[in-house]
């Protein structure tokens, strides 16, 4: 199969199409027209077989995620996910394969409102890069470098069960079958928080979205706003599901809440006076926003886990690195 007839029969009329595109798949480039009053974003990520998912992933599934993972660093700015390209790796042609990717893609970009205007088939191994362009109001952004002393800090939904998921996955822990399905989804399925990021423009000092491990991600806020902070380890929301799997007075307890990544949930600073819009916004979108520590002077570890009295240790190794020895 040529391909031509590729990106004719698997990557074309993916998403609406927008008003602004003038020019897009099918040409050498996309063109489109960004509004007067708006800034754009602009945010790459790529999914490598066998590094970012495991090997013999649902295409379903991996079209889900990659669409998601770059909207969430749109949620994460406070930006309107609009445009995408697709930068597509594949070992063979397999029509099966393209047909499942291709209408997971279909249905993600219907749900986040994203137009497919271009991209690139390549044959290698398996690998999705997605390029995501996003649209914001002039003076307004949410970033990891905003973050002040005496901010509170929240979090999203729940952290923890994707890594959960992964390494039942992986068959390092066994779960019931019904449990199992829940915490399985949560890796191969996570949902951006775009709404959230909209809502938060105007409430949050910091922002950023959980992709490498709940603390891995604080600890950026702290780096970019040269601040610290200090997190009680017994208000990070899990869901019942990871609560029911670990025994109370196990240590490695919230090891996968804390370390664990791609759950894909926002973590914000806000001022204190605030807490009343964040109460109200998480009532408007039915999500729960937990406040699981505070903005503090810096220290030599930025990010320091209270748990009642105990100060936990730092952990070593901080989220997913992909170049250590
Ligand atoms: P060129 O040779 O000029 O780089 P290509 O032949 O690679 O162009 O692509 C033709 C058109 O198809 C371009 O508009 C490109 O953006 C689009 N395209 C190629 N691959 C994909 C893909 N995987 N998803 C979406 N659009 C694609
Ligand atoms: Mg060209």
């Amino acid at each position: 199969m040529a391909e031509f007839s590729i990106i004719r029969d698997y990557c074309q009329g993916i998403g609406p199409q927008h008003h602004s595109t003038r020019i897009d798949i099918g040409d050498d480039a996309a063109v489109f027209e960004p509004p007067n009053d708006q800034d754009i974003a602009i945010s790459t990520d790529t999914m490598v077989e066998g590094v970012h998912f495991l090997e013999g992933t649902p295409a379903s599934h991996l079209a889900h995620k990659i669409l998601s993972v770059n909207c969430s660093d749109m949620a994460a700015m406070g930006a309107l996910p609009k445009y995408a390209t697709m930068a597509l790796t594949i070992p063979s042609v397999n029509t099966e394969w393209l047909a499942e990717f291709s209408s997971g893609l279909k249905a993600q970009a219907e749900h986040y409102q994203v137009q497919l205007i271009g991209g690139d088939t390549t044959n290698g191994n398996l690998t999705l890069s997605c390029t995501i362009i996003g649209l914001l109001d002039k003076s307004k952004v949410l970033s990891r470098r905003n973050a002040k002393l005496g901010d509170d800090v929240y979090v999203s939904g729940c952290v923890g069960d994707a890594a959960l998921g992964l390494a039942n996955l992986q068959g390092k822990i066994a779960l019931e079958k019904s449990l199992e399905t829940q915490v399985q989804m949560a890796h191969y399925r996570p949902q951006a928080r775009v709404e959230l990021g909209l809502g938060l423009l105007n409430i949050a000092n910091a922002c950023i979205d959980v992709s490498d491990g709940l603390v891995a991600d604080l600890t950026h806020i702290c780096h970019q706003s040269q601040l610290a902070m200090e997190i009680n380890v017994d208000a990070i929301p899990v869901s019942a599901a990871y609560k029911s799997v670990f025994d109370l007075n196990s240590k490695q307890q919230m090891d996968f809440a804390l370390y664990g990544g791609d759950d894909y949930e926002l973590a914000f600073t806000v001022k204190p006076e605030r807490r009343g819009e964040v109460k109200d916004l998480s009532k408007a979108l039915g999500l729960p926003l937990s406040k699981i520590g505070s903005v503090t002077r810096s220290t030599s570890s930025s990010v320091c886990l209270r748990q009642g009295d105990n100060v936990l240790p730092a952990a070593k190794n901080l989220g997913f690195e992909h170049f250590t020895d």
